[in-house]
């Protein structure tokens, strides 16, 4: 049955601990896992549901592509993987997101620039912007403020 009191919310599963970064390591965070009382948290991780594999090269995006350091196209990765976790999204009912800040996935209106330089730039990661364009709030682990009204 489904649970009409707690909202969906899709979350990046490196924020839960799961080892799904680029390096196989994690990026759990407290306040993302503390969510969970009063949302149900739906994982998901991008990249890998776009067929890439952990640990791999990482990736940034630029001029609207996406490429690993090595120089290797992997848009399609990154676009494949979008879709899917939009799926599961829409799969569960939910209306926002919180995904990890700044990576070409998930990050929301500031990403690395491509450069692999460590410099940033304005933009949104390939999921990220692809839930906005559906109208899914998207909010990133560093949001001072996850009460009910400010998520969901
Ligand atoms: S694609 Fe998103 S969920 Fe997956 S490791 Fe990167 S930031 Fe985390």
């Amino acid at each position: 049955m489904e649970d009409k009191v707690r909202p969906a919310v899709l979350v990046s599963a490196c924020l839960l601990g799961v080892c799904c970064r680029y390096d196989g390591g994690h990026n759990r965070n407290e306040q993302v896992i503390a969510l969970k009382d009063r949302f149900r948290l739906i994982p998901v991780c991008p990249e890998q549901l776009g067929g890439l594999p952990t640990p791999r090269i990482p990736s940034e995006i630029r001029d609207g592509s996406v490429f690993a350091e090595d120089g290797t196209d992997v848009t399609e990765n990154f676009t494949r993987g979008a879709r899917e976790a939009l799926r599961l999204a829409e799969l569960f009912g939910c209306r926002c997101a919180v995904l990890k800040a700044r990576s070409p996935s998930c990050g929301s209106k500031v990403i690395y620039d491509g450069t692999f330089s460590g410099t940033k730039t304005a933009g949104d990661g390939v999921t990220a912007s692809l839930l906005k364009k559906q109208g899914i709030r998207v909010y990133t682990e560093e949001a001072q403020k996850f009460g009910d009204e400010d998520i969901c």
